[in-house]
């Protein structure tokens, strides 16, 4: 997928903040951010979204929910609290087709969604 800019930056090809990376996930700050802390956690593979999820892939997106725990500690928000979302397809607003899980926290979100 070398058009696909997440892809690029799990590679090293776009420059990111990247705060977490291993052999299988990659987290780094969104370059719009949302709230103080919004960062975005990626499998290195190419997904396109959760729709596109199979049973094999439990492990992975487990790992990257574990990892949106522990940061959310290390970005100081476990505490006061955070959200963990998948935009997935067009009314869950996804604008890349690559999956991610956004973390956003640091101030009091609303719910529910626009
Ligand atoms: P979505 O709209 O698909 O749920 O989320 C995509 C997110 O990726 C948006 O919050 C957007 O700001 C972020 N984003 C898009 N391009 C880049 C980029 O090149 N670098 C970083 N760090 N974030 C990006
Ligand atoms: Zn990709």
């Amino acid at each position: 997928m070398p058009d696909c800019i997440f892809c690029r930056i799990a590679a090293g090809g776009i420059p990111a903040s990247i705060v977490y990376q291993d052999d299988r996930i990659v987290a780094f700050r969104d370059l719009h951010p949302q709230a103080p802390v919004h960062l975005l956690l990626i499998p290195r593979r190419h997904m396109t979204n959760l729709a596109a999820a199979e049973a094999g892939d439990a492990a992975l997106l487990g790992e990257l929910l574990i990892a949106a725990s522990r940061l959310a500690v290390s970005e100081g928000v476990s505490e006061s609290g955070y959200r963990v979302v998948a935009n997935t397809h067009r009314d869950g607003g996804q604008s890349v087709d690559h999956l991610h899980f956004h973390l956003l926290g640091g101030r009091a979100l609303s719910w529910p969604p626009g």
